[in-house]
């Protein structure tokens, strides 16, 4: 008896180990996204094949073993391609030991393929206690479907009734254990992400009741050298050092202004739709001295998409981002704008041949005051940035690498005019 458990508690660690480390996988930012969408499929693969080469106990004719846990969590919650493909991944590779099993394995298999594609939508709408008492309720249901089939086909030997009995109890708990681990994990996972999100939120409305103290404290710096420069004894010397700060001091100043208040209006403004090409061609053209003085060469694919939000707004995004990439290129490069639509978003991309950052930087953006541009820099650009694109409901995506590049992706939810339009309008749309 001991060894049988011993053989399920192994079975049951095969399955743990997914459950807990491919969380933490998919919060790793460099993993490609069509990776982390399969990831935990491929695992429950791997983990059926591990249950069914080292199971609880095997014979001529049967084998027993936790495989149902992983076909069942994977279909339940992954949808109808994950149960298709771990069904068939359970069947073919129960097919290469042969015995009466094999045609039992084949019937429950397909059986829970196609009862968790029946139920898969609704269970997870569900709560999260009763997702975990439906999955081991289903998998209660498939193992004594399993011991009936092969009781039915070929009687089981006296020998395999304990282990029977013992499956028929263990596999149910056992899914009530990992299942609950699932939810649990995932649930302090959505409660982290909404943690830093509000954190986030509560830093950018300090700021911007701070911010006015922010351009007034350079603005006093200034005028306090202006008084000083009346003074008549004062040597040419003094005299300059006096000017330069007052200069740099204002400089700093309209930095702060530049990166946050630069489209701001006094009013609130509507919310109203707008053509992408249209506004990002109006940003390029108030940024065309700078890169200029710079020596960048801006590209552009440009595609007229709409969009809904604040016209200022979308604008003071987009000027964020490109001065930070012409900024990240003093010795000249190219500015790309690219624009186009993945997904019912329209994305736009904007990457420089810039001296990129690292991994820490890119963790610190958008965090107010991060700068590694000195006093020149304000660390507001990207905050703001960031701010906008969550209040127009869109995401973004950096990507960079140190002394190659950058890379800003923003996405944003298409305006539903899109949505509308027949194929062929899109198409020629898209074309424009
Ligand atoms: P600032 O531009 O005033 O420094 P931002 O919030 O706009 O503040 O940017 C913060 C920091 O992020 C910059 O100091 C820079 O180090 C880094 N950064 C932003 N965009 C780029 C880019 N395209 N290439 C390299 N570094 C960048
Ligand atoms: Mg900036």
């Amino acid at each position: 008896m001991l060894s049988i458990l011993k053989d399920f508690l192994l079975n049951l660690f095969f399955i743990l180990i997914p459950i807990f480390i491919v969380p933490i996988w998919i919060e790793e930012k460099n993993i490609p996204k069509h990776i982390k969408r399969h990831l935990l499929t491929v695992c429950f693969a791997l983990v059926i094949v591990l249950c069914i080469t080292i199971p609880v106990s095997s014979d001529q004719e049967f084998i027993f073993d936790l495989r149902q846990i992983p076909l069942w969590l994977g279909s339940l919650y992954k949808g109808a391609a994950t149960s298709v493909f771990l069904c068939f991944v359970t069947i073919g590779y129960r097919s290469l030991f042969g015995g009466t099993g094999f045609l039992v394995t084949a019937i429950t298999s397909l059986f829970i393929m196609v009862t968790s594609i029946a139920l898969a939508k609704k269970f997870l709408t569900l709560s999260s206690k009763h997702r975990v008492l439906l999955a081991a309720a289903l998998c209660a249901f498939s193992g004594t479907l399993s011991v009936v089939l092969a009781q039915t086909f070929h009687r089981i030997p006296s020998s395999s009734s304990d282990i029977s009995l013992a499956y028929l109890s263990v596999q149910p708990i056992c899914m009530l254990i990992t299942c609950s681990l699932k939810e649990m994990i995932y649930k302090n996972m959505a409660l982290r992400k909404r943690i830093i999100r509000a954190e986030k939120m509560e830093a950018v409305s300090h700021l911007a009741a701070s911010i006015s103290h922010e351009i007034r404290n350079p603005l006093t710096a200034a005028r306090g050298f202006m008084q000083l420069l009346e003074q008549h004894h004062l040597s040419p010397e003094k005299r300059k050092q006096y000017v330069r700060i007052a200069i740099e001091e204002l400089d700093r100043a309209e930095a702060i202004i530049t990166d946050y208040l630069t489209f701001a209006k006094p009013a609130p403004e509507s919310v109203e739709k707008l053509n992408v090409k249209t506004e990002i061609e109006r940003v390029i053209d108030l940024l065309r001295p700078l890169a200029n003085m710079n020596s960048v060469e801006v590209k552009t694919t440009l595609a007229p998409f709409t969009i809904t939000g604040e016209r200022e707004k979308f604008r003071q995004c987009l000027l964020n981002i490109m001065k930070n990439a012409i900024e990240a290129m003093p010795n000249g490069g190219v500015l790309q704008i690219y624009v186009s639509i993945e997904k019912q978003h329209v994305l736009i991309r904007i990457s420089d041949t810039g001296i990129g950052m690292t991994k820490e930087q890119i963790e610190r953006l958008g965090e107010p005051y991060f700068t590694t541009k000195g006093i020149k820099g304000t660390g507001l650009g990207m905050m703001v940035v960031y701010r906008i694109i969550e209040s127009m409901n869109g995401t973004i995506h950096i990507e960079s690498e140190i002394h190659k590049g950058t890379e800003v992706s923003i996405y944003l939810p298409l305006s539903s005019n899109f949505h509308n339009l027949t194929n062929e309008e899109k198409k020629l749309f898209m074309a424009l």
